[in-house]
Formats: C-alpha cells, sequence, structure tokens
C-alpha cells in the first residue's frame, strides 16, 4: 500500500465497522472493589490483632510491626492467588510520568523440584528493582544502581487482570540505596505529613483539642482525545509523540460550542463504561463523564480521596484508559494538545484540607466561629499562590502543557487566585482593618450576609484562573492532561504546610499579648492580605492586559516556557521551602530539575525529529508527486492549445522547498550541545527548535491544502476528529 492508500483504507475502515464492543457488566453491588484487598477484605482476612494493627498504620501512618506484616502478606497471597493471580509486583512511580513494576512469582521450588509458593512479610515490605535504567537527575551512579521499593499499606493493594491471568499489585514508594526519593510518592507522603503538622499546630492554636489525622483530598477531573486506532496507526506523529506535528485546520472545528456536553457518541459510551467497570473493580470511584469542548474529547472525573490514595489512582486510571480504548479500537490521547486550533486537555486537580474531627477546612460551613479556621487555611492557600506561584508554574511545566498553558483556552502561565466576588470582599475588607473582634470577643463580626451564604455559591466560576475556589476546594486548572498529579499536589500541600507554620508563628505573637483569638486571626489575616493580597484576581485571566498588569503592577511572575518555569527548583527560596518543610532535600529537588530538564529537551527532540522525518519522507513526496502530475496535465492540455493557470504549481514548489530548508536547517540546530547549562539547553529548545518545528508546520499545512486529497497520506483533523 502506498502512504495515501493507508488513509484511504483507514477511513474506508473506520466507516465499515460493525457494532460495538461489548462487555459483561455485572452490577455495581457485586463489582466495587472486588479486586482490592481493602480494609474489608483484610477485616475478614485477619486476626483481630492484626486487623487493629493495619487499621491504625492505615489511617494514621504508624507503622507496622514484623510479625504483622507476616501476617498481612500471608493473607495477601491466599486473597490474590484465590483470584488466580501466580505473580505479585511492587508499583511505583519513578520521575517519568509512568507507574513502573517488576514481577515476581510467587512460586519457588524445594529440593525435590516440587513447585511452592511463598510470600512473607519481608517481600511485601521491600522489593530491589536494579534501577540504574530509572531518571535519577545523577543521584546515583550507574554503577551503584541499588534502589528499593517498599509496601506503602496506606493504599491498598489490588489484583490487575488479563485475559490469561491475575497479579497482585502493591503500591509501594522507590528509594536509593542512600535513601533519597527516586519517585513521586515519596515527597507526596512527606508533604501530607508537614501540612498536618503544621495544620495540627493551627488548629491547637485555635483552641482545638481533638484532632484527627488531617489529609490533603484531591478529586482529578481527566480529560482526553480518542481517535480511531486506523487514523491514528496512519499518523507517525500520533504513534510517537502523541499529537499532531502537522495537519491544517478542518473547515468545521468547536466554533459552534456543539460538542460540550452534547450526547455522547454510542462507540465511546461503551467505551466508557468498559472503562469504568474495570475502575469500579479497583475501587477507583469514576462519578462523572461528558463530552468536552473539542470534538472528540472527554472527560472522567473519579470522587475524591486522600492524596495519596487519588494519585496512585490516577496513574491507574490513565493505564486503564489507554488499555480498554485499544479494546474499543481507539487510541486515547492524553497529550495537552493533540490538535492545533481546537481546544486542549488539562487536568483539573481539585483540593481541599480535611480530617474527621474537622471536616474540610476550606469548607466555610454556615456559623462564623467555625469560619475562623476556614479564614486561616483559605488565607494561608492565598499566601502560598502569592510566594510560591512560580512554584506551582514549574511543577505543571512539561513540553507538552507548555502548548496548552496561555494558550487564550487554557489557563495563563502567570499564578494567580481566584476567590469569588464574596470571598474576595470579606478578605478585602480584612485588609482594610473593616472586620474585627466583635465585642464580646468570642467571634469575629464579619457584619456580613455573605459569610452565610457560602455553602451554596461564593461567587461565579472563573474558567480563566489558574487556581480557582469553588465552594469547598480549590481547583488547580493549570495542570496537563499527561501528568501524574504527584508533582502538582506536594506543591500544594507543601506550600500550605509552609503558609500554615507562618500563621502558626504570627498567631502565638498575637494569642501572646492577650488578643481574643477572633481578634488574633484579624490582625494575622490583615497583614497576610498586605504582603500576599496581590495574588487575588477575579478577572479575566486569558486578557492582554491582566498579563501586563499581573507583572507591572502586581510584580507576579509570567514564565511562558517549561524552559522560563523548570529553573525555579533551583533558586534558594523554594529550595529552603522543601528543606525546611522536609519534603525534599537539596539534592533531592536538584535530581527532579535535572530529570525534568531532560524529559523537556527529550521531547521535544524526538519530535523535531519527526518532524524532519515526516517533512521528508511522506509529506515532500506526496507535494512532489501532485506537482509532476499536474506539470504533465499542463503540458498535455498545452500541445492542444489551451492552458491552466500554473498558479498552483508554484505554491507548492515554494513550500516544499522552503519545508526541505527549514527542516534542514532544523536537523543542524538539533546538533548543537554547546550551552553553558540545562537551562541555556532548554531555552535553546523553547526559542530555536521549537519555531523551526512551527514553520515546518506552516508550510506542510499549506501544502495540504493545496495537494489533490486523493494524494494526501495523513488521515486529515476532519476525519480524526469528527468520525467515530
Ligand atoms: P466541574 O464542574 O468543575 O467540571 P466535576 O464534577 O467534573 O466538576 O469534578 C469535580 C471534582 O472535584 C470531582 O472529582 C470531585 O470529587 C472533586 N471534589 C468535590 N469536592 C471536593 C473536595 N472537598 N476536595 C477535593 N475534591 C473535591
Ligand atoms: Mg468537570
Amino acid at each position: 500500500m502506498t502512504a495515501n492508500e493507508v488513509r484511504h483504507v483507514a477511513i474506508t475502515e473506520v466507516l465499515n465497522r460493525s457494532g460495538v464492543e461489548t462487555a459483561e457488566i455485572r452490577p455495581l453491588s457485586e463489582t466495587w472493589a472486588c479486586d482490592v484487598f481493602n480494609l474489608a477484605k483484610m477485616e475478614e482476612a485477619l486476626s483481630k490483632n492484626a486487623f487493629k494493627a493495619v487499621k491504625k498504620t492505615v489511617q494514621t501512618g504508624e507503622p507496622l510491626d514484623k510479625a504483622t506484616a507476616d501476617i498481612v502478606a500471608a493473607a495477601m497471597k491466599a486473597w490474590a492467588m484465590g483470584k488466580g493471580a501466580k505473580f505479585f509486583s511492587h508499583v511505583f512511580y519513578p520521575l517519568t510520568n509512568i507507574t513502573a513494576e517488576k514481577h515476581d512469582g510467587f512460586i519457588i521450588t524445594n529440593t525435590d523440584g516440587q513447585a511452592i509458593t511463598e510470600f512473607t512479610g519481608s517481600l511485601l515490605i521491600k522489593g530491589e528493582p536494579d534501577g540504574s535504567s530509572f531518571p535519577n537527575g545523577s543521584l546515583r551512579m550507574t554503577n551503584a544502581a541499588r534502589g528499593y521499593t517498599a509496601w506503602d499499606p496506606t493504599s491498598p493493594a489490588y489484583i490487575m487482570q488479563t485475559a490469561n491471568g491475575a497479579t497482585l499489585m502493591i503500591p509501594s514508594v522507590f528509594m536509593s540505596w542512600t535513601g533519597e526519593a527516586l519517585d513521586k510518592k515519596i515527597p507526596l507522603l512527606r508533604s501530607n505529613a508537614a501540612m498536618d503538622a503544621a495544620a495540627r499546630r493551627v488548629l491547637t492554636l485555635m483552641g482545638e483539642t481533638d484532632i484527627a489525622p488531617l489529609n490533603a483530598s484531591c478529586g482529578p477531573e481527566q480529560e482526553y482525545f480518542l481517535v480511531d486506532a486506523h487514523f491514528a496507526a496512519a499518523r507517525p506523529d500520533l504513534l510517537l509523540a502523541g499529537r499532531t506535528l502537522f495537519g491544517a485546520a478542518p473547515a468545521k472545528g468547536q466554533e459552534f460550542d456543539d460538542h460540550y456536553f452534547g450526547a455522547i457518541p454510542e462507540r465511546v459510551q461503551v467505551f466508557m463504561q468498559a472503562f469504568e467497570d474495570k475502575l469500579y473493580r479497583l475501587g477507583i470511584p469514576a462519578k462523572t463523564h461528558h463530552n468536552e469542548v473539542a470534538p472528540g474529547q472527554f472527560e472522567i472525573a473519579p470522587y475524591h480521596e486522600n492524596c495519596n490514595v487519588a494519585a496512585d489512582h490516577q496513574q491507574l486510571l490513565m493505564t486503564v484508559m489507554k488499555a480498554t480504548a485499544a479494546e474499543h479500537g481507539f487510541l486515547c490521547l492524553l497529550h495537552e494538545k493533540p490538535f492545533a486550533g481546537v481546544n486542549g486537555s488539562g487536568k483539573h486537580v481539585n483540593w481541599s484540607v480535611a480530617n474527621s474531627t474537622q471536616g474540610n477546612l476550606l469548607d466555610p460551613g454556615t456559623s462564623p466561629e467555625h469560619n475562623l479556621n476556614f479564614l486561616l487555611f483559605c488565607g494561608a492557600v492565598i499566601r502560598g499562590v502569592h510566594k510560591f506561584g512560580p512554584l506551582l508554574r514549574a511543577v505543571i511545566a512539561t513540553a507538552s502543557n507548555d502548548h496548552r498553558l496561555g494558550a487564550n483556552e487554557a489557563p495563563p502561565a502567570i499564578l494567580s487566585v481566584y476567590l469569588g466576588d464574596q470571598l474576595e470582599a470579606v478578605f478585602e475588607d480584612i485588609k482594610a482593618g473593616k472586620i474585627s473582634a466583635s465585642s464580646d470577643g468570642g467571634v469575629m463580626d464579619l457584619g456580613l450576609s455573605q459569610i452565610l451564604n457560602f455553602k451554596r455559591d461564593p461567587g461565579d466560576r472563573n474558567r480563566t484562573s489558574p487556581f480557582a475556589f469553588t465552594g469547598n476546594r480549590f481547583e488547580f486548572r493549570a495542570v496537563g492532561s499527561s501528568q501524574s498529579i504527584s508533582g502538582p499536589l506536594v506543591a500544594m500541600n507543601t506550600m500550605l504546610a509552609d503558609s500554615l507554620n507562618w500563621v502558626a508563628e504570627k498567631l502565638e505573637v498575637e494569642l501572646g499579648s492577650g488578643k481574643t483569638q477572633a481578634a488574633a486571626v484579624a490582625a494575622v489575616l490583615k497583614e497576610l492580605m498586605e504582603l500576599h493580597g496581590d495574588a487575588i484576581f477575579g478577572g479575566d485571566g486569558y486578557s492582554a492586559e491582566w498579563h501586563e498588569a499581573a507583572v507591572s503592577e502586581r510584580g507576579l511572575r509570567n514564565l511562558p516556557t517549561t524552559a522560563d518555569a523548570l529553573p525555579v527548583f533551583e533558586e534558594p527560596e523554594v529550595i529552603e521551602l522543601f528543606e525546611k518543610t522536609g519534603v525534599l532535600s537539596a539534592v533531592e529537588l536538584n535530581a527532579r530539575y535535572e530529570v525534568y530538564a531532560e524529559q523537556y529537551i527529550n521531547s521535544i527532540t524526538v519530535e523535531a525529529k519527526l518532524v524532519a522525518d515526516m517533512a521528508k519522507t511522506v509529506i515532500y513526496p506526496a507535494a512532489l508527486k501532485y506537482a509532476a502530475d499536474l506539470a504533465n496535465t499542463f503540458a498535455a492540455v498545452e500541445a492542444v492549445g489551451a492552458s491552466f493557470d500554473t498558479g498552483p504549481v508554484k505554491v507548492i514548489a515554494e513550500n516544499a522547498n522552503r519545508l526541505l530548508e527549514t527542516v534542514a536547517e532544523l536537523s543542524t540546530e538539533l546538533e548543537r550541545h554547546d550551552f553553558a547549562d540545562t537551562a541555556a539547553h532548554m531555552k535553546h529548545f523553547a526559542t530555536t527548535i521549537r519555531s523551526l518545528m512551527e514553520q515546518a508546520r506552516v508550510h506542510a499545512d499549506t501544502l495540504e491544502v493545496e495537494v489533490d486529497d486523493a494524494l494526501w497520506p495523513l488521515p486529515k483533523y476532519r476525519e480524526m476528529l469528527f468520525i467515530k
């Protein structure tokens, strides 16, 4: 088959699809968490004492003794083998965005060659993958490759089913021989602990005596595209880079707003149902799904869970989603911007802080006494966003998210916080000293009815804000759809820990000077607002005026690309933040900078090579063929004394020539390695390489609209986005 035939065959195949893949879907009551070794299963399988100990570990993080670990391991093995598992694996989250696993059999043989099975507490607790191939940012030399995985009992083990068997999966942390974090889970657990300790300080000062462990809670909304696998197979860029590097805009895009919340195509709905059934089996509470803004774009949001479990579940969700999509003949695209000119995909991270005694501390509730805690926690978030906005920008910086941020459809690369009109007014009043302690000294006299209204609607939604308060939580909207949510959650938890510690220190002083609780809170928040109120912005985050004013008037930083944002990891204030809170040492942080910078450079390198490859071997030949056809036809027509305008051939020749020149220059620029440091290397990619890729695209996309459709080799936007 020639290249253009591949495209036409793909169209025929997709149009001739018969029916949809169906699966046996059991009622939720039978399937919910059936493949998870959760507390309920442990309660059945373990002795009373062992269960009590495990439950305590799961709920409070207290260490588990060795003997209990042995008991848990035995019960886990029995349960998993009963479900057909012959292998187990520690699951961990290296500094890539993937999930890593190393499978081991339960089987060993005795001296008589008989097979027996073994799974002790030590095997459950510790694994040792040869970690030298995981990115570590020079934390570990390859000749000192020892890496350890260790069981995280606070995230339940589960079974991964395939057509031919089952594997017991054990969520784990991953560290170097010297004990440094090589993964995304360790800092997440540490950041939650730092936040818990700081929150506890504040709550204690606020007179709370019974304070259960606090957890950050997270509900991530995942956007994604589905493209028929036949089209994907004919697009090297979709297969290797997860996005289209070329592609002219279709005559119809999303301009009619007729896709958002529209009826879900049956084939997609059948996929969603099969996918969600798998999630339910794994104990992942899929809650919402709908069409998104762009044609071919959809969203799934699970119900919120504690951040550690939510992060594990989110990784698993992405894996299961891609695999199920493939079973249904789709390629699932998690890239932030698979198609130029239509909306990209994000992952809105909804985040709050809660425990079983004080409830959700970002829920304003209905009575002002309790609002004092809320106001302090909300204030702490405002301070965090102001002080560490650049860090929040850095943790969402990837080559793929750069295509989306600030692109007039997604939050800007400047971090501000949206509170909604009423809440913003409350904080402005606090700043202006209008709200102080009431004369009876017991509660803060807010003198406003708006506080009571919080629960219903604290204000309108603002889709243009990167970080928005949405009634009882904040929503970090700038996170990329392909990303692990751990990095953003680490940054949010850590900045909150730092801010709550600041609040606690100020409160201690105010209370020490004899002020009532309410007066002390008012004073602390007034100071906080004077220092950090500039982070609050309720206007249009997409507008050019804001981009200007944010920087010149408010002193916020605009970090448009990953090359601008990642070096924030190297700034003294950020190093100090992570060291002080015990979340990451300077060495661990620097390793992350190096790894993420390398990933940025690598992913653009792959794309740039693909641009050159596709330009030369797919697009140029199609242009040449069409130009030759035209030239032959023109010559034949001329022989009979008629003539065609030769303009189209000239346009094609011009763009084909420019395309080759541009990719030749691109290949030369890719060879450069003479950079002073990592930041300069990234900058080269953010500027020269990216702009040459875009230039090449302009020529290729011009060719696409000039060349005979019958000769065009790559599936077009209209086909990939609209044919399901
Ligand atoms: P939207 O209207 O913003 O698209 P969705 O219903 O799609 O909202 O998703 C909202 C997400 O926020 C869900 O994952 C939900 O579980 C989560 N969420 C709700 N309350 C909280 C909370 N208190 N803390 C964290 N996440 C929450
Ligand atoms: Mg949503």
